[in-house]
């Protein structure tokens, strides 16, 4: 089922007879040159944990290795903290947290915009740095970090924009007023998936509202979270307001974090069975918390739909970010008038893409993070197609943990495609018959991220809005995220919203002070 044709390898055009002696001397000029610059964008990343203002090695002085997923290679080594590093995280964070709440908002946001500037101004190196570490494709990269740079920007801009209310009660014999206070030290939790743009979603809005943080990025991609916060430094973040851990011991580091009640909240994006367990540590210390959880999004095909625009955005919400995105698209559920056609153009689009490590040029599907995510796609291809689903293009892992871009079609009710996230590039597709079996194939799952609809009927797209029990909706789009949207699910997929006017309010608690009229 493998298709060699979308192999990065085999891409190039070019025969070795074809290549002139100078054509490789180039060619190996050129790849020196590479090699040289991810080293100097690698070696320039601090590799400590950031505590109070300074870099300094894990107190046991451990250590673990970073690798590149597309070749398993080490790639950098960074400090590996434990329970009482996070505890001095914690001490350092709770220090800074008086006086961070009394800065002015304007410094608060000035200091934000500095670091929106730097991040754009470092946008190539950072871009590197997440292909490095992650493996989604440099231009993919990029994108990141326009995107993720957003959040510091918008929430510079939110940070003045915090008030209240005053006025009397409806008695008449006093007056209220509300109030917004910051919530207090804050742990932030990130996946290895958006590793730049999902750290700048939670401490933007942290620092705007006047939170000091401790953030635990991902053990598989520190590394970005690690030049992010040089970055905060130098834009003049003080010292113990932004505290970093990078460690492989998640759980013991984090529980010993929320067992503290010196902390006052818990922000955590990953996967829902994580965060369930999170979500019961919290309630042990009553724990303010924000929750980005898994997705299982479908994608609607309606009779109706204009095929050209539904086909562009399928293989944008699958195939962006490898498919692993918690807004991938994963059931792709077609009309049965448009299932063949549609299925044919995917397929088509899909057999076309090249595959590869993501800082070759043209390359669009990197590979998956490690051998675990390869394992998990492959499992839920197999089960599909044991139940009678048809693989139209890929099917197979390519090499190492390149999985080939994946069109399988006619999958079944009861495949486990359809209840687990994916998160690789399969695109699977069922058919409906429909608007009310639509409706009920979409929301038959415990995930509520996000939808996406594609009909020209305005009417339907209405009923859709309030018929998908999901946080977010793309109505013939394939990408909805954006720094001014609330970002969030319902259901399994999560509690609160990060991004747009609501995203500070996850930092701020609300105060009610009432005081005589005389
Ligand atoms: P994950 O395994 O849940 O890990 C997420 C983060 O939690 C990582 O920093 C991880 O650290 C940490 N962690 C793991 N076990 C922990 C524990 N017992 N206690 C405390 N922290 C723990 O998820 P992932 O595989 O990194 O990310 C993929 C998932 O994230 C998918 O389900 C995806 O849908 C979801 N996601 C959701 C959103 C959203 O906005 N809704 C956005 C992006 C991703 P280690 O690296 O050390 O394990």
């Amino acid at each position: 089922m493998g298709d060699e044709s979308t192999s990065g390898e085999n891409t190039s055009g070019e025969s070795a007879s074809d290549e002139s002696t100078s054509g490789e001397g180039a060619r190996r000029d050129g790849a020196s040159e590479t090699a040289q610059r991810e080293r100097a964008v690698l070696g320039a990343v601090p590799s400590g944990l950031l505590i109070g203002g300074a870099w300094a090695d894990a107190a046991a002085a451990a250590t673990f290795d970073v690798t590149d997923p597309s070749t398993g290679g080490v790639i950098r080594t960074v400090a590996d903290a434990d329970a009482d590093d996070g505890i001095r995280a914690l001490d350092a964070a709770v220090v800074a947290q008086d006086s961070w709440a009394a800065t002015p908002p304007r410094t608060r946001s000035d200091i934000l915009r500095r670091a929106f500037d730097l991040v754009r101004e470092r946008s190539e190196d950072l871009a590197l740095l997440m292909t490095l570490e992650m493996g989604k494709p440099l231009a993919e990269s990029r994108a990141e970090v326009v995107y993720g740079a957003e959040f510091l920007r918008w929430f510079s801009e939110e940070a003045v924009r915090v008030s209240g209310r005053y006025g009397q009660n409806p008695e008449g014999s006093g007056r209220m007023i509300v109030s917004q206070r910051p919530v207090g030290p804050v742990l932030l939790i990130t996946p290895w998936n958006f590793p730049l743009a999902m750290a700048t979603r939670k401490i933007g809005p942290a620092l705007a509202a006047g939170c000091t943080v401790v953030v635990k990025p991902a053990s598989l991609t520190p590394l970005t979270t690690l030049a992010l916060a040089g970055l905060m430094q130098e834009a003049g973040v003080p010292a113990g307001v932004l505290n970093v851990l990078t460690t492989t011991r998640s759980g013991a580091v984090s529980a010993a974090i929320m067992a503290d009640p010196r902390l006052r909240k818990l922000s955590f994006t990953g996967s829902t069975e994580v965060g369930r367990g999170l979500l019961a540590q919290a309630a042990d210390g009553v724990l303010r918390v924000s929750m980005e959880l898994g997705g299982n999004a479908p994608f609607l095909v309606f009779e109706d739909a204009d095929l050209d625009r539904a086909v562009e955005g399928a293989m944008v919400a699958k195939f962006r970010n490898i498919g692993e995105a918690c807004t991938a698209a994963n059931r792709f559920i077609v009309h049965e008038s448009l299932a063949e056609v549609f299925t044919k153009r995917v397929a088509e689009r899909v057999r076309a893409m090249r595959v590869g490590r993501g800082t070759e040029a043209g390359v669009q599907i990197g590979p998956l993070i490690d051998e675990r995510a390869v394992t998990k796609a492959s499992s839920l291809l197999r089960d599909a197609v044991d139940r009678g689903a048809t693989v139209h293009t890929g099917g197979a892992v390519l090499r190492g943990t390149f999985f080939a871009p994946t069109v399988v079609s006619g999958v079944p009710a009861g495949a486990e495609i359809l209840r687990q996230e994916i998160f690789g590039p399969v695109l699977a597709i069922s058919a409906f018959a429909d608007e009310d079996e639509a409706v009920r194939l979409a929301n038959d799952t415990e995930f509520g991220l996000v939808s996406y609809v594609y009909t020209r009927d305005l009417a339907r797209g209405h009923r859709m809005i309030d018929r998908l029990e999901t946080g977010m909706m793309g109505l013939n789009v394939g990408v909805v995220s954006n720094a001014a949207a609330p970002f969030g699910g319902v259901r399994q997929s999560g509690l609160g919203r990060e991004g747009g006017p609501e995203g500070i309010h996850e930092y701020l608690a609300t105060k009610y002070t009432l005081l005589p009229n005389d």
